[in-house]
């Protein structure tokens, strides 16, 4: 193989700027670097430049094979949708390059206080994103709070005198079994509930309520009655068809 031919020289100084794991040397093993490349362009393709978190469309890849996951497995996963507040704020008071700087702490401080199965996304401007796969119930508003925590305890340093912090809004919905969903939708209701907490006066969460699966007596009674009552006689097909002696 012969790399002489090939244009690679923007492709290895994206990699190597990014602080990707060093490039193998060319010459000992071509197709080893060649590889190494496009596994470097690769990740940063799903990464978000500024905070260095995944972006959108690593989300949706995890977003699609977590809703295949919650409907295999049955153990339930919470999106969280978080924005900052008032960031138009920031960004008219102090200028655009405190506002990126602003976002790069956001990142940090969210990525600190998750576990390493968790993804973080950076979602949009001043959104981020939270995957958390086999969340119980009884844990999204604990997680979500320590969330909402982190970023308000955050000190960003702006000057070497000056420090800022920031709060943020946390909408949250799960993923469940019993509820066949699309990423799409499933964002829908995570975002609804966002709006809630904007509403609710900022600096606070709002996490969907998990549907109730528990089924009454009567509501058993109706979803099985077609399988045990014959519409003609008024009897059950599977007595009749188990052959059982009279
Ligand atoms: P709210 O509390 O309702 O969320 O108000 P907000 O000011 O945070 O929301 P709004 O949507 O009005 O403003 C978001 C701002 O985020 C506007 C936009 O200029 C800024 N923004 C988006 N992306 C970036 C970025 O990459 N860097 C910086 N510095 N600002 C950004
Ligand atoms: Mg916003
Ligand atoms: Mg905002």
């Amino acid at each position: 193989m012969d790399l002489g031919e090939l244009r690679l020289n923007t492709a290895h100084a994206l990699v190597a700027e990014s602080g990707h794991a060093p490039l193998p040397p060319p010459q000992d093993n071509p197709a080893a670097y060649l590889q190494a490349l496009i596994d470097g362009l690769c990740e940063l393709s799903l990464k978000d430049p500024l905070t260095g978190l995944h972006n959108r469309r690593y989300l949706d890849a995890v977003m699609d094979s977590e809703i295949d996951r919650v409907a295999r497995t049955g153990e339930a996963a919470l999106l969280l949708v978080l924005d900052i507040d008032h960031f138009k704020h920031v960004n008219d008071t102090h200028g655009h390059l405190v506002g990126d700087q602003v976002l790069q702490a956001v990142a940090r401080a969210v990525r600190s206080c998750m576990r390493p199965m968790d993804t973080v996304a950076r979602y949009g401007g001043e959104e981020f994103a939270i995957i958390l796969p086999a969340c119980q119930f009884s844990f999204g508003n604990k997680v979500a709070e320590r969330v909402r925590q982190a970023v308000q305890g955050a000190r960003i340093q702006i000057a070497p005198s000056q420090t800022l912090s920031v709060t943020a809004s946390i909408g949250g919905a799960y993923a469940i079994q019993w509820i066949r969903s699309t990423a799409a939708l499933w964002t829908d209701r995570a975002d609804a509930q966002l709006y809630k907490a904007k509403q609710a006066g900022r600096n606070c969460l709002c996490i969907e309520e998990p549907p109730d699966s528990t089924v009454s007596a009567d509501e058993k009674n109706l979803l099985l009655a077609p399988l045990y009552t014959s519409p003609e006689r008024g009897e059950s097909p599977l007595k009749s068809a188990s052959g059982s002696a009279h």
